[in-house]
């Protein structure tokens, strides 16, 4: 295999990296000592072993974090315009590393180096370059009251970072959802403490570096790498005003549970089941293309990814052809190879469970094409599309979190959307249309967080990011993901008088 980067340039980066974790602007071993090793999924070998932080850790990262947010600390008083040039200046930094950030998620996560090159990455650091403008635009108001004598009372609303946050993020887009978190959260002016997924620790320690070299105070970002353990901590500790976590709905509930002592604010962006309609009237093409996308991209790896399919009867046959057409066009393979449009699931865990849905499948009868496991090294596993499925299979149901989509047909406009919003789930969805007033009659009745038309996977920084029902709490990205991180103040004044 030819790489798509120079060999000597993967072992420098990987060897280049902090293990330790930081902590007030510190690199630093876990109270412990203890480590843990991360694993390159498409060779199953040892990539790097990192500090193995736990309830101590946490602690210890808190305590900095609560420092770093006293009223007279650097960052506190740091002029806003200044804030916003540091974040600012971490995205160019991101930028600067796109290469380096690109090898790291692909040694770590298993996605395909050019996809990371053109995504990931990218997407993270226009994260930071939006977000920088908010530093200095996020307002009060000055409100004009009801009942009062308004030549007497002044009314009016400061917006106050939250305070201290617990950050918890999953593993498969690891920089990218660490920017959704730290981006903002410097951008309101809180501190945080940030926890990576075990599986995937490498890119936000790279960072927690260039946030240094950006020139953020010590504490305002510490990084605490570990498992789930030390995200429970997080989530349960008293001095953290609030936690934000991405992940599975199943650890959402427990964040929810251990956030209660304190009552600590908490929003949540967890899994999704997401309808994907196809309607007859639509580029067949363009929505072949699309519905491939929604589910093959990233490995299926994605909270959004479109895993139920509904197609119009009568081109039903012909767009289920198309996107098993483009799954046996997908070239699985090593992240780094250049040929490579699909990389490894991320763990051996994932990968169980992902064959384990495409197993429950065919038991339930759903007719399977695609779905070995390719190679017998790395966690690779074939594009799947599952036909002759009923809603009430699991494979239908529930999130698998890989590339295997749930393909049915249906007969109207009308039949389509109760059955379209049969999950607990509403993260995502999608229609393919040509249409104007199907696809937003469509968009509109769908409940889900994002309704793509015409295409899917598109995101913005300046467009809110969240789910309905069991998909979450609260909306990332955009100017309403500081709904999460700030508080709202009122003074009501005496003018006397
Ligand atoms: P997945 O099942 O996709 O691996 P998880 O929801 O288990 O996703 O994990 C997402 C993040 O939550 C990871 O950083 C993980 O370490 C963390 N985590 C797992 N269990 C808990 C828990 N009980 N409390 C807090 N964080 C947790």
């Amino acid at each position: 295999m030819t790489l798509a980067v120079d060999e000597n340039r993967v072992d420098e980066v990987v060897k280049s990296l902090s293990r330790k974790m930081l902590i007030n602007g510190e690199w630093v071993d876990s109270a412990s000592g203890r480590t843990f090793e991360t694993l390159n999924p498409a060779t199953e070998e040892v990539l790097a072993s990192v500090a193995h932080g736990e309830a101590e850790d946490v602690d210890r990262a808190v305590r900095a974090a609560r420092a770093a947010f006293d009223d007279s600390s650097p960052w506190r008083r740091m002029p806003h315009g200044q804030r916003g040039r540091i974040i600012h200046k971490l995205g160019d930094l991101v930028l600067e590393h796109l290469e380096d950030f690109a090898l790291l998620e692909s040694l770590d996560n298993g996605k395909p180096y050019a996809v990371a090159k053109a995504a990931d990455v990218p997407l993270a650091a226009d994260l930071f370059h939006y977000m920088s403008g908010w530093a200095t635009k996020i307002e009060g108001a000055t409100i004009p009251t009801s009942g009062l004598d308004p030549a007497r009372y002044l009314g009016f609303t400061l917006r106050e970072p939250v305070g201290v946050c617990g950050q918890i993020i999953p593993w498969n887009f690891p920089l990218l959802m660490a920017a959704w978190k730290v981006g903002p959260v410097l951008a309101a002016g809180c501190t945080t403490v940030l926890k990576p997924a075990e599986q995937t620790p490498l890119s936000a320690l790279l960072l927690g570096e260039l946030a240094m070299q950006a020139g953020l105070p010590p504490g305002v970002l510490n990084i605490v790498t570990g498992f789930g353990e030390a995200g429970a901590a997080l989530a349960a500790h008293r001095d953290v005003d609030k936690v934000a976590f991405t992940g599975s709905t199943e650890v959402g509930r427990e964040i929810v549970k251990a956030a209660a002592g304190n009552l600590k604010k908490v929003t949540l962006e967890l899994g999704g089941k997401s309808p994907n309609v196809v309607y007859a009237d639509a580029d067949l093409d363009a929505a072949i293309a699309g519905s491939a996308n929604a589910i093959f991209f990233n490995q299926g790896e994605c909270c959004v990814a479109g895993s139920r399919l509904y197609v119009e009867a009568p081109v039903y046959d012909e767009v289920v052809a198309g996107i098993r057409e483009q799954a046996e066009l997908i070239k699985v393979g090593n992240g780094l190879d250049p040929e490579t449009t699909m990389g490894p699931l991320v763990s051996q865990e994932q990968f169980d469970r992902v064959t384990g849905y495409i197993r429950s499948g065919r038991d339930d009868g759903a007719t399977i094409s695609g779905g070995d496991r390719v190679g017998d090294r790395g966690y690779f596993v074939a594009p799947t599309v599952l036909t002759e499925t009923r809603e009430e299979m699991t494979a239908v149901r529930e999130e698998i979190f890989g590339p295997v989509v749930a393909a049915a047909p249906f007969d109207s406009e009308s039949d389509i959307m109760p059955t379209a919003n049969n999950t607990n789930y509403g993260l995502g969805a999608g229609v393919f249309t040509k249409d104007v007033g199907k696809a937003y009659r469509t968009a509109r009745r769908m409940r889900a967080g994002t309704v793509w038309v015409n295409t899917w996977n598109v995101f913005d920084a300046s467009l809110p990011f969240g789910g309905y029902k069991e998909s979450g709490w609260g909306r990332e990205m955009g100017s309403a993901v500081f709904n999460n991180y700030m508080e709202t103040k009122t003074v009501i004044t005496d003018l006397g008088g």
